[in-house]
């Protein structure tokens, strides 16, 4: 059968690459002239730069699977550590990389550096209580509400707090508990090594994007970059792709398909959905997205105790969670990463006073001297990075119209906007494209 997806994210590439490994003829459009949707690089080279720091987990079966199969050396390309949430100070939580995952959770957290014994306490019979109870609670609770029994706002600010707006990319107060819980569920209370962080050591470009097209021209698909679809429709028992720009091209994208994979951001699928499905349409359009930002900077040199360290963000004055020293940087300067993740009422201020405000952070924190350089690299802020996970949200659903499909991070399922929920959901779209007959 003929297969149309729209979008080369990881959604898109996934669903593509499962579909042509099992013998469908696949045609991919990509809106922009790079792969990757938003874990994507601005090009090929090894100065490219990303739309922002990403961090794997070693949770994330399917993503690795599917790196593996594009011919990535996941070894190389990922560094692999324990999950340490580890302040400037060395206060934190590490977690012991082996012994039985719930043992070992609780090990962390009995063990963790800069809280009293009552709130280690109070926080391993809590995990204890989440365990007992299967990790679930009402779909409308609030990650603030899951832990109104935690004594002190301290084991709030320093450990939920951090661990729910790395996870959900939404604050506290409005995140899902339920998908707070699945995430912890599936890493630091899941198997072995699934809390392990996997940090980039390459380009996002190389990481996935740009093999996997690779990988699906020499297996027979096509792939269209600089081609964004402007409308759907069906025809009989098949469907019309158009495209913005197609003139060097018109008899590929004009030849009908047998089903579409649709792996847009929910705003673009909502327009291309419009007439055809209105509901599912006014669903997509209805998500609320967060943004977050990535500011990088050069500093003095100093030792870093670990590649990520998390940092006390506050709504006053600090606004990044988590900084990153990667890879071997010898020389004069550290070439560091602040990331602020739910930025939303931070870039209610701009960019440039969300970047001095983090750069003045950074200072604070690693005591920089006034007459030390610390200098601003970049600034990129992503307004729509993730829908917001909030507390009861009802997401689109995977299947739209017969033979047209939604696959992406925003689609109905247990995990928050994650390259690992991408890929999960354009697998599932192209299994069931893959099982379904022909019309
Ligand atoms: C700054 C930032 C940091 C993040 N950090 C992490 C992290 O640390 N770990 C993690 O797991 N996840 C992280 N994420 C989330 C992760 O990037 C996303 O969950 C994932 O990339 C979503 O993939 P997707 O394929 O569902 O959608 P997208 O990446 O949005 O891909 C959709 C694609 O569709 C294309 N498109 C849109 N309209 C059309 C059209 N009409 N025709 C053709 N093509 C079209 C777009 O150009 C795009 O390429 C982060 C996201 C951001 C922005």
């Amino acid at each position: 059968m003929r297969l149309a997806v729209v979008g080369a994210g990881w959604a898109g590439l996934a669903a593509a690459e499962r579909a042509t490994q099992a013998g469908h003829a696949v045609t991919v459009f990509e809106a922009a002239g790079m792969p990757g949707g938003r874990a994507r690089s601005d090009d090929a080279g090894d100065g490219a730069t990303d739309n922002g720091q990403h961090i794997l987990l070693g949770g994330y079966a399917r993503t690795l699977d599917l790196m593996r199969t594009v011919g990535v050396d996941v070894e190389r390309a990922l560094l692999r550590v324990p999950l340490r949430m580890t302040y400037a100070d060395g206060s934190g939580l590490a977690l012991p990389a082996t012994g039985p995952r719930l043992l070992a959770a609780a090990r962390a957290l009995l063990g963790a550096r800069g809280l009293g014994v009552g709130d280690r306490l109070s926080l391993v019979a809590m995990a204890l209580a989440w365990q007992r109870r299967g990790f679930r609670c009402p779909p409308a609770m609030t990650v603030a509400e899951l832990l109104r029994h935690v004594p002190t706002d301290r084991v709030r600010a320093r450990l939920i707090e951090p661990l729910c707006v790395a996870a959900l990319n939404t604050p506290m107060a409005e995140a899902s508990a339920q998908v707070f819980l699945a995430v912890m569920r599936d890493s630091l209370f899941g198997a072995r090594h699934a809390a392990d962080l996997l940090l980039p050591q390459c380009p996002l470009a190389q990481l996935m994007p740009l093999p996997a097209v690779q990988w699906l021209q020499a297996h027979g698909a096509t792939v269209h970059l600089r081609r964004r679809v402007t409308t759907l429709e069906r025809q009989d028992d098949h469907w019309r792709v158009a495209c913005a720009s197609n003139a060097d091209d018109p008899g590929e994208t004009a030849a009908p398909f047998d089903q579409v994979i649709l792996a847009t951001p929910a705003g673009d699928a909502a327009r291309l959905t419009r007439s055809l499905a209105p509901a599912w349409s006014a669903a997509a359009g209805a998500l609320a997205h967060e943004p977050i930002v990535t500011i990088t900077l050069t500093a003095p040199p100093r030792p870093w105790p670990a590649p990520m360290l998390a940092l006390d963000a506050d709504a006053i004055d600090s606004p990044a969670q988590f900084a990153f020293k990667l890879g071997d940087q010898p020389g004069d300067a550290d070439r560091i990463t602040l990331v602020v993740s739910a930025a939303g009422h931070w870039l209610e201020r701009g960019s440039d006073a969300v970047a001095a405000a983090a750069v003045a952070q950074y200072r604070r924190v690693f005591g920089v001297a006034d007459d030390q350089p610390v200098t601003l690299a970049s600034v990129r802020a992503d307004k729509r990075a993730t829908f917001r996970c909030s507390a009861g949200l009802h997401r689109p659903a995977r299947n739209i119209l017969p033979g047209l499909q939604a696959a992406a991070d925003w689609v109905a399922g247990p995990y928050p906007a994650t390259l690992e929920a991408a890929v999960l959901a354009g697998e599932a779209a192209a299994r069931a494209f893959v099982q379904s007959r022909p019309s």
